[in-house]
């Protein structure tokens, strides 16, 4: 089986039909980021009750990588406590920046974004929209560039 083509139409697939996409008119934090390099931008709300991710939805527009990433981000964070998304967005980063050994456990279905790290001018593009919910999930309404 050929994992590139399947990873590239799971990108593509996401691209295509973004889940959890719109504003969130309720959400406890916002955060808005861009990428200058590839003309990606992409806002994230976050909605916390207590200790728990309840919901994640982003808008956007960019390329397929960046908003895929987005869309298949919602779905990894929801449910989780915060704990766990910083974690997870940790694990994230360290995948598609190459810094250390992905934690294919616990990335599941977003190491489809591993191969970015083969492409520094990417990498940005896959964690543009984890930058954007890290500053969202610390409450406020955060607008530029997220911090990295
Ligand atoms: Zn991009």
């Amino acid at each position: 089986m050929d994992l590139g083509a399947l990873y590239q139409e799971i990108i593509l697939e996401h691209n295509r039909s973004p889940r959890n996409h719109g504003e969130l008119p309720d959400a406890t934090g916002h955060a808005h980021g861009k990428n200058p390099m590839c003309g990606d931008e992409v806002s994230v709300w976050v909605r916390t009750a207590g200790d728990r991710v309840e919901r994640v939805t982003f808008t956007g527009h960019g390329c397929a990588i960046s908003r895929a990433s987005a869309s298949m981000m919602t779905q990894a964070l929801t449910g989780k406590t915060r704990d766990e998304a910083l974690a997870l967005f940790q694990h994230f980063h360290d995948m598609v920046t190459g810094a250390g050994p992905a934690d294919e456990a616990a990335l599941g279905k977003l190491k489809v974004f591993g191969g970015v790290s083969r492409f520094p001018a990417r990498v940005k593009c896959a964690s543009l929209a984890w930058h954007a919910f890290r500053d969202a999930l610390a409450g406020g309404d955060h607008d530029g560039d997220p911090a990295s």
